[in-house]
C-alpha cells in the first residue's frame, strides 16, 4: 500500500466519515455521569501520517477523555522505561476471553493481558516506581507530550473524582491483586488506583491523539518532531496485544475483519494504527454491546475494505 495522493486519500476518508456520521446505533456509556452526560452526535476522526501529513474530520479539535486507550499508551513506556522481563513479570500478554473489568487472573496468577483494567493497574504499578504520586503523573503526562509533539493533552478532574467515587469494581480487582501478590512489594494500592484511574481522565483531541497513534505507527518516533519516545521493542509488543486484545469482546472478530492494532475506551475513542504508514483517531460517544463506538468501529471496517489495510491483504 502506497499513498499515492493525500489529497485523493483524505476526500475518500471524509466520504467514509460522512457515511458514518449517519449511523445513529449504539448508547453512551452511563457508568458516570461524566460519561453519560456526553452528546451522542458528536463524531470526529483525524489522521497523521509517518511523515507528517495530517487530516482532520468533524468534531476532530473537541476534547474527549483518553479512558482505556491510556492503556497500551502506559504499558508502552512501562516496557520503555523498564523493559519487558521487568514487565512481564507481572502481566501476560493472552487475550482474557472474559470482560475488560473481570475480577480474574490467569493459571500464574497474573492479569491476562495489559489492555484489561487488572493489567493496566499492574502497569500502573510500575510506571515511574518509587517517585511521588504528583510527579509519576507529571513524568506521563509529559511523554504522552512527547508523543502527541506537545500537541492538545488535558485533564478531566471531574472524571477523575467520579470515576473514583463509583469504582468499587476497580477496587476490587486492586484488592484480588494484592491477596494475590500481583504487585511488587510495597505497592501502596490505593495510589496505584488512583494513579490509572487519572490516566484514564487523560484527555485528548482526535488531532493530538492521531499524532500519538503516528508514533506507534512510527515505531516510537513521533513523526513531528522526530524524538524516540518509546523503544522501537516495546511498541512491537504494544501493537501485537492491541492487535489481540485491544477491542474488548470484539477483539478478536475485530483483528479477523480488519487485521490492524487498535484499541477502544468507554469514552467513544478509538486509536488505529496501521504499522509503517499512519496513526488514525476516530471519537464518538456511542457504543454498541461490546463497549466499542459505533461510529468507530463501521469508520475501521470501511476504511480496510476501501484500501486493503488488512495485515493479510496480500493486493
Ligand atoms: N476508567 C474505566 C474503568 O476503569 C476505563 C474503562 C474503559 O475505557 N473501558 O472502568
Amino acid at each position: 500500500f502506497v499513498l499515492p495522493d493525500f489529497q485523493e486519500f483524505t476526500g475518500e476518508l471524509a466520504a467514509i466519515f460522512e457515511r458514518c456520521r449517519a449511523n445513529t446505533e449504539g448508547r453512551v456509556a452511563n457508568c458516570i455521569p461524566q460519561l453519560a452526560r456526553a452528546d451522542p452526535t458528536r463524531w470526529g476522526a483525524a489522521v497523521c501520517t509517518v511523515d507528517g501529513q495530517r487530516a482532520g474530520f468533524g468534531d476532530h479539535q473537541v476534547p474527549f477523555c483518553l479512558q482505556s486507550v491510556s492503556k497500551p499508551l502506559n504499558y508502552a513506556l512501562a516496557m520503555t522505561e523498564a523493559g519487558s522481563d521487568r514487565v512481564h513479570q507481572f502481566v501476560g500478554y493472552e487475550p482474557s476471553g472474559i470482560s475488560f473489568n473481570s475480577i480474574a487472573l490467569n493459571s500464574e496468577n497474573k492479569p491476562h493481558n495489559p489492555m484489561i483494567n487488572s493489567g493496566a493497574i499492574a502497569v500502573c504499578s510500575l510506571l515511574a516506581r518509587g517517585q511521588r504520586l504528583a510527579d509519576r503523573f507529571d513524568y506521563v503526562l509529559r511523554q504522552y507530550l512527547r508523543m502527541s509533539a506537545g500537541e492538545r493533552l488535558g485533564f478531566s478532574n471531574s472524571t477523575f473524582l467520579s470515576e473514583r467515587e463509583s469504582s468499587d469494581r476497580n477496587y476490587a480487582i486492586g484488592y484480588y491483586m494484592r491477596e494475590n501478590g500481583c504487585f511488587p512489594p510495597d505497592t501502596d494500592l490505593r495510589e496505584t488506583l488512583d494513579f490509572y484511574l487519572q490516566l484514564c481522565a487523560l484527555e485528548a483531541t482526535c488531532d493530538s491523539a492521531a499524532v500519538i497513534a503516528a508514533t506507534l505507527a512510527n515505531g516510537g518516533v513521533c513523526p513531528l518532531t522526530g524524538d524516540p519516545v518509546l523503544s522501537a521493542e516495546a511498541v512491537r509488543d504494544t501493537l501485537s496485544l492491541m492487535h489481540s486484545c485491544g477491542l474488548y469482546d470484539y477483539s478478536g472478530q475485530f483483528a479477523f475483519k480488519c487485521g490492524l492494532p487498535a484499541k477502544s475506551g468507554v469514552s467513544g475513542a478509538i486509536l488505529l494504527v496501521i504499522p509503517g504508514l499512519m496513526g488514525i483517531a476516530l471519537w464518538s460517544p456511542p457504543l454498541d454491546r461490546q463497549g466499542n463506538s459505533c461510529r468507530g468501529i463501521q469508520f475501521c471496517r470501511e476504511l480496510v475494505a476501501r484500501f486493503s489495510l488488512h495485515n493479510f491483504d496480500s493486493t
